[in-house]
């Protein structure tokens, strides 16, 4: 089996390239194809982009191989998420989600499903799934492991065979892994979903998303949600994520050695409370992630006493962002309170970038400590 790196950069590509062939093809900007004579229709020929294109195919591969199913691309994670809930919650057996996982999937299921009269239920990350799953009977699960922004982990093993069970479907957010981090299909989830906006295409100038499927049904059901729903990638955006995806393994491995860096500096800082990093050997979700996480992950959230400390940190940090988002070139920390996530006031979410260690840890705990 060939290691990550070498999966990164060869996903996608063609196996016997003909002479003349660029090695890297560009995206394929068009709307329509040609379709022949009536007689020459051969099934499976591109005839219409909303249906399917050249580039999309090359991403899916790669994404695919490396998620182990068949991959879907959409154009954002919420644009995936919400392809997920239309077509596996129904009216009669609803959905259970995460109660601390992204927001915008509570509002989703909160704002568009529940009046539809689909059944919405909550579970925390920690929390008893298979209590959850026993009394709400629901037709989907939807996981999102390690949490964002909490960091919390629950057994994707364990959830996904009670839910099967019950006769769910099994969905796992994987945005804060990506398919290099963790594989849910091969720890019995049916979808593998995840935001590519963040680290997958990792240098923050796009938004994409992407669900694979164990089973070619659920595929297909997904692929006609697409094609009907109609909400599409651009060509330029999934070959700039595909193109940020060569890259994955190596900034992932710098993400992760400066989030662990940071999470031990940041523990011996005074008024930093509540350090949370999975691979942190005493971190409380770290035995169960060693069993499913494939690596670990460059995001890591700790609390500061209030607004005001965290001000206090972006005013006098030169290599941290005030910004949202995850997962791309320059650490980043984000205040999730404001987005109205349950979480104390201070508390930070902080992005590691692709910095040098030694220069983000002195920035970082230089700001911290005043200097
Ligand atoms: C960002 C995020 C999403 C939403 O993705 P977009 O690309 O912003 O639509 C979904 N789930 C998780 C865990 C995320 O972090």
């Amino acid at each position: 089996m060939i290691g990550d790196g070498t999966r990164c950069v060869r996903g996608g590509g063609h196996d016997e390239p003909a002479v003349g062939e660029p090695v890297h093809r560009g995206p394929v900007l068009t709307s329509t194809f040609h379709l022949g004579r009536p007689e020459q229709a051969e099934a499976g020929t591109d005839f219409y982009a909303r249906a399917d294109n050249p580039t999309w195919r090359e991403f899916e591969a790669a994404v695919g191989a490396l998620d182990g199913g068949e991959c879907t691309v959409f154009p954002s994670g919420m644009a995936a998420v919400a392809a997920v809930l239309r077509a596996f919650a129904g009216r009669e057996r609803g959905v259970l989600l995460p109660s601390d996982g992204y927001y915008v999937a509570r509002l989703l299921a909160d704002e568009e499903l529940a009046p539809l009269g689909v059944p919405v239920a909550y579970c925390a990350t920690a929390g008893d799934w298979a209590r959850a799953i026993a009394a709400h009977r629901p037709g989907l699960v939807m996981l999102e492991t390690p949490s964002n922004p909490g960091l919390e982990v629950c057994d994707v093993r364990a959830v996904a065979a009670a839910a099967h069970a019950a006769g769910a479907v099994v969905a796992v957010d994987n945005t804060t892994c990506t398919p290099l981090g963790q594989r849910p299909l091969e720890l019995g989830a049916d979808l593998a979903v995840a935001s590519d906006t963040k680290a997958l295409s990792g240098h923050g100038d796009l938004l994409l998303g992407h669900v694979s499927a164990a089973d070619p049904v659920h595929h297909e059901r997904i692929r006609g949600f697409r094609t009907r729903g109609g909400a599409i990638a651009g060509p330029m955006e999934t070959w700039l994520a595909l193109r940020g995806l060569g890259t994955l393994d190596l900034r992932l491995a710098r993400q992760a050695d400066n989030a662990r860096a940071l999470a031990l500096a940041l523990r011996e800082v005074p008024g930093v409370r509540d350090v949370r990093w999975p691979g942190l050997h005493d971190d409380p979700s770290h035995a169960l992630a060693r069993t499913q996480m494939r690596r670990w992950n460059g995001v890591l959230r700790f609390t500061l006493p209030d607004v005001h400390a965290v001000s206090g940190l972006l005013a006098r940090s030169t290599l941290v962002d005030s910004a949202t988002s995850f997962g791309g070139l320059r650490t980043a920390a984000d205040r999730r309170a404001r987005w109205g996530d349950a979480v104390p006031d201070g508390l930070v979410r902080l992005s590691c970038g692709v910095e040098d260690t030694a220069d983000l840890v002195e920035d970082v705990v230089g700001a911290l400590s005043g200097r």
